[in-house]
């Protein structure tokens, strides 16, 4: 997977609509304190499923619309869009919060589930949890990390994070399957 551009309406300090083309090699953002260079991380971050507001830097996941200025009045939505090729072809992943209705989101304009997102981009090799995305306050930590922590790290960045979700969901439906079983064995022994 590719990520060709960015796109932010309402997100953050980002009130207008703002479009950024992420061209081949590296991409810095530079700037003075202050002026969203972090929120363009989290954005990228949060477009990609993040759900723990406080690792957004907020109490509550709407802390991510635009909350006004002394100038300029909040808005009630924000929205984000992920731009990337994958397997050669161009994908858009949408998410968008409004205020009291949380979050949606589409991949080339259908409506999807958060897991679907998630799973798009664990087979690719990234997501909102990977290592590739160190924000200033994880550098830390990624020096810090415990060897199992290192692995995680490791088996995202080889793309296998996203078959260890689809095993457990598959152990899951495995127990409830036998958990039938067993119910069905119980009824036929009490009707012979
Ligand atoms: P530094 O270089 O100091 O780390 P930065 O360039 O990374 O700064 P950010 O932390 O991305 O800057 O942006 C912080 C700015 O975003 C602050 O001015 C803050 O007021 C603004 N901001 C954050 N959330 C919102 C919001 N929901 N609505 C409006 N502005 C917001």
């Amino acid at each position: 997977m590719r990520i060709t551009r960015l796109r932010l309406a309402g997100f953050k300090s980002f009130v207008e609509p703002a479009d950024l083309v992420i061209r081949d090699g590296l991409t810095g953002v530079v700037g003075p304190n202050g002026c969203g260079k972090s929120n363009l991380l989290e954005a990228l971050r949060w477009a990609m499923g993040e759900t723990s507001a406080r690792s957004m830097r907020g109490a509550g996941m709407e802390d991510v619309i635009f909350a006004g200025t002394a100038t300029r009045p909040p808005r009630d939505f924000a929205e984000v869009s992920i731009l990337a090729e994958v397997d050669g072809r161009e994908t858009e992943v949408v998410r968008r919060i409004e205020r009291g209705a949380g979050s949606a989101y589409r991949i080339d304009g259908r409506d999807v589930r958060a897991r679907d997102v998630g799973l798009l981009f664990a087979d690719a090799a990234t997501g909102a949890h990977s290592p590739a995305l160190v924000s200033q306050n994880r550098i830390g930590a990624v020096i810090a990390a415990k060897p199992a922590e290192r692995r995680a790290m490791l088996e995202e960045a080889a793309g296998i994070a996203g078959l260890h979700v689809r095993r457990r969901e598959a152990e899951t439906r495995l127990r409830q399957t036998e958990a039938n079983l067993e119910r069905l064995d119980a009824l036929l022994a009490d009707q012979s």
